[in-house]
C-alpha cells in the first residue's frame, strides 16, 4: 500500500538562536509542505529520489554516518536514527516533492525530515510522540548530517496548527498553541525571501553556539536560560561572548512579551518587539547582513509595524507585520531599494499560520 505523508517549513515569529540554550521561540508553521510518497517492499533498502536533488539514491537500511552526503543523508539520517532508537522500519520506493524554498532559512531540512518520518513510522505501524519524533529527526540532521542545529524547526513541523503560533519552552520541551490570526485584525503577514541563500553559514552557526556555550560555563550555569542579563554583562569577560549571551537573554524576554501582545492582538508592540529583535540579531549575535538590514529597515520606513530576520541568519527571509492597506507600498518601497542597492529582486508574499505533519490521503 502507498503511504502518502507530509510536514511544513517554518517561520520563526521571534525567538532566535534560543533553541540550543534552553530558551523560548514562537514559530508558526508554514502553508509549503515537504511530500513523501512510500511504496514499502521486503528489500534492505530504499530507493529515494526527490524532485530537488539527483537520484535516485540508495540507502541501505543499515546505514550509518559518513556513509552519504548531501540531501539523501537527511533521509538517511532519519533511518538510521531509529534503527538507534530500536525502531526497524522496511525498505522500498520513496518520492520526494517541496514546495519549501529551500536554503532560505524556512527549514526544508526539517520539513524533509519529519515527512520521511512520518512515512517509515506509519509504514513500521508505530505510533510515537510528537516531542521523541522531533528529537528523532534533531538527531539525524545533527549527527548524520552533521549540522548542530536545535530543536525549533522539527518541533514546529510537527506541531503546527492553522491560526496559531507555538510557545516552545525548550528547557522542559513543552509547545502551547498561541492564537496568530494578523489578517482578522487587518494586518497581514509578509514573508520577504531575499534570495540570498545561507548555505555558507554553517561555520559561523557554530562560533555563535560555542561562544553561549562558553558564556554559560563562566556565569557557572548549565545554559543560559539560568543567567540574567546584568551577570551575562558583568561576568562574561570576552565582550563578545557576553553580547551573544546578551541577545540570547534579551531574545527570550521578548518572546514572551510578543506573546502578550498577541494576547490582545496588539500588532503594533508585536511588531516593536520584532524590530528590537531584529537590532539585537544585527548588533549582539551578528547574524543579518547588510542585505537584510535593508529589506527590514526599510519596510519599517514605508508603514509596517515591524520587521525581522528570521531563520538562523546570514540569509534567506524577512518577516513582516503591515497594516493591510500599507501592503502594496512596503513591497514596492522594499523592492527598490534592494533592486538600487544591487541586490536580486525579492520574492514577497503574503502567508499565514498552517497546519503540521500530518498523513495524506493516497494518489
Ligand atoms: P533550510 O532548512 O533553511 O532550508 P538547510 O541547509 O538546513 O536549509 O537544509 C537544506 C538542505 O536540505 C538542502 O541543501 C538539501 O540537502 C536538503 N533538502 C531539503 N528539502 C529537500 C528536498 N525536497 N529534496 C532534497 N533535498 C532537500
Ligand atoms: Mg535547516
Amino acid at each position: 500500500m502507498r503511504i502518502s505523508y507530509s510536514a511544513p517549513g517554518r517561520i520563526n515569529l521571534i525567538g532566535e538562536h534560543t533553541d540550543y540554550n534552553l530558551g523560548l521561540a514562537l514559530p508558526i508553521a508554514l502553508p509549503q509542505r515537504t511530500f513523501v510518497s512510500f511504496d514499502p517492499d521486503s528489500s534492505r533498502a530504499l530507493e529515494v529520489s526527490s524532485s530537488l536533488g539527483d537520484g535516485p539514491v540508495r540507502i541501505g537500511l543499515d546505514t550509518v554516518p559518513g556513509e552519504l552526503t548531501g540531501w539523501a543523508a537527511y533521509v538517511a539520517g532519519v533511518v538510521w536514527a531509529l534503527r538507534t532508537t530500536g525502531i526497524a522500519v522496511p525498505g522500498g520506493t520513496m518520492t520526494i516533492t517541496s514546495e519549501v524554498e529551500i536554503g532560505s532559512g524556512l527549514s526544508s531540512s526539517a520539513a524533509l525530515e519529519c515527512a520521511v518520518l512520518g512515512a517509515l513510522l506509519t509504514a513500521a505501524d508505530v505510533e510515537l510522540d510528537r516531542v521523541d519524533q522531533a528529537r528523532i529527526a534533531q538527531h539525524a540532521e545533527n549527527e548524520y548530517v552533521g549540522a548542530p542545529t536545535g530543536l525549533l524547526d522539527q518541533l514546529t513541523s510537527l506541531f503546527g496548527e492553522p491560526g496559531q503560533a507555538m510557545l516552545i519552552d525548550f528547557r522542559d520541551v513543552t509547545v502551547q498553541p498561541v492564537r496568530f490570526e494578523p489578517e482578522s485584525s487587518g494586518v497581514a503577514l509578509l514573508l520577504i525571501d531575499s534570495r540570498a541563500r545561507h548555505a555558507h553559514a554553517s561555520g559561523e552557526y557554530a562560533a555563535r553556539r560555542a561562544s553561549c556555550e562558553r558564556a554559560a560555563a563562566e556565569l557557572g550555569v548549565a545554559s543560559l536560560r539560568e543567567a540574567s542579563v546584568a551577570a551575562a554583562l558583568t561576568a562574561v569577560k570576552d565582550p563578545v561572548d557576553a553580547r551573544r549571551a546578551r541577545h540570547v537573554l534579551t531574545e527570550n524576554q521578548r518572546v514572551l512579551d510578543c506573546v502578550a501582545a498577541l494576547a490582545s492582538a496588539d500588532f503594533v508592540a508585536a511588531g516593536a518587539l520584532w524590530n528590537a529583535s531584529h537590532a539585537s540579531m544585527r548588533d549582539d549575535f551578528e547574524i543579518t547582513t547588510g542585505h537584510l538590514d535593508l529589506i527590514a529597515e526599510t519596510a519599517v520606513q514605508a508603514g509596517a509595524f515591524g520587521a525581522r530576520m528570521t531563520g538562523g541568519g546570514f540569509g534567506g527571509c524577512v518577516i513582516v507585520l503591515v497594516p493591510q492597506e500599507r501592503v502594496k507600498a512596503v513591497g514596492e518601497a522594499v523592492s527598490r531599494a534592494v533592486c538600487a542597492a544591487g541586490y536580486p529582486e525579492p520574492s514577497i508574499t503574503r502567508t499565514h499560520a498552517g497546519g503540521g505533519a500530518g498523513s495524506a490521503n493516497a494518489t
